[in-house]
């Protein structure tokens, strides 16, 4: 991904068509100024059905996209994008051979430690990977010393406004994405089984070595609301081939936009784009 550009999805519970929605909590955010909106609006984002926040040192846009001003100052409006089959990015994890993803996230009762339940997501988001045999292969470290993606907790005021997780995209040079921020009250808080837990990992994992949003470019499908197309993102949106031509929020994909809290197990044609790719 161009450095210039870091767009983050992370996957909210903020999902109309399975969950009430948390506008209470988005409305009580900090609002963006009239100039930022502005800019929000010319390059077509959603600012009525997700009113934007800020988050971290930018914004969170369509309740699930992280843009920062230095984004916005060269991000250009979304031209047409194909409206079809599953989606990567331009950049991919180099993995001519089979090459081994580390990861490690921090277990215990800190205020940014894991539950025992929550790492037991990540390591069955991990064996649904290695059990499709791909040319990635995932290994949970016990210590960040080597990892290559580390799993950090979103900050409090994150996870009680209802954000589950973000990632970002792979690198230029073809690693992965080096960091997922994920809520850490998936389990106590809204009571997520282990697999449901492990469906959002997988998700975030996913952005990481390089994956879009299966329904990008109508996020309705999964979230519910009005159309609403991510667009290029500056990242690219490439079709992968041998994918069904439009998604649905039946098939499940572990990519969907927005998630329901149940399990999304690989589909069929999760694992036609996971191996078309690795
Ligand atoms: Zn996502």
């Amino acid at each position: 991904m161009k450095n210039t550009i870091l767009l983050l999805f992370v996957f909210t519970l903020c999902s109309g068509a399975f969950f009430s929605c948390q506008d209470s909590d988005q409305t009580n955010a900090s609002p963006v100024s009239d100039e930022t909106m502005a800019r929000l609006v010319g390059l077509g984002f959603d600012v009525k059905n997700f009113v934007p926040m800020k988050f971290d040192d930018g914004y969170l846009v369509e309740g699930d996209i992280f843009v920062t001003d230095a984004d916005l100052a060269v991000m250009k409006p979304a031209g047409r994008v194909p409206d079809v089959e599953q989606y990567r990015t331009t950049n991919l994890v180099s993995a001519s051979t089979v090459r081994t993803i580390t990861m490690y996230a921090q277990q215990g009762t800190c205020n940014s430690c894991y539950s025992a339940g929550m790492i037991a997501g990540l390591d069955l988001a991990i064996a649904r990977y290695n059990a499709e045999n791909l040319n990635i292969r995932f290994q949970r470290l016990t210590t960040s010393v080597g990892a290559n993606i580390v799993m950090t907790r979103l900050r409090k005021g994150e996870e009680a406004q209802g954000i589950l997780g973000s990632a970002g995209f792979p690198t230029a040079s073809g690693n992965p994405y080096n960091q997922i921020k994920m809520s850490g009250v998936l389990e106590s808080k809204y009571g997520l089984s282990t697999a449901g837990i492990a469906t959002i990992i997988a998700h975030e994992m996913g952005h990481c070595v390089g994956m879009r949003h299966t329904d990008y470019y109508n996020r309705a499908i999964s979230c519910g609301g009005s159309i609403s197309n991510e667009g290029d993102g500056g990242v690219g949106a490439i079709l992968v081939p041998g994918t069904p031509s439009t998604a649905t929020a039946a098939a499940k994909s572990w990519m969907l936009a927005c998630t329901d809290g149940g399990d999304r197990p690989f589909n069929n044609d999760d694992k036609t784009a996971l191996n078309y790719l690795y």
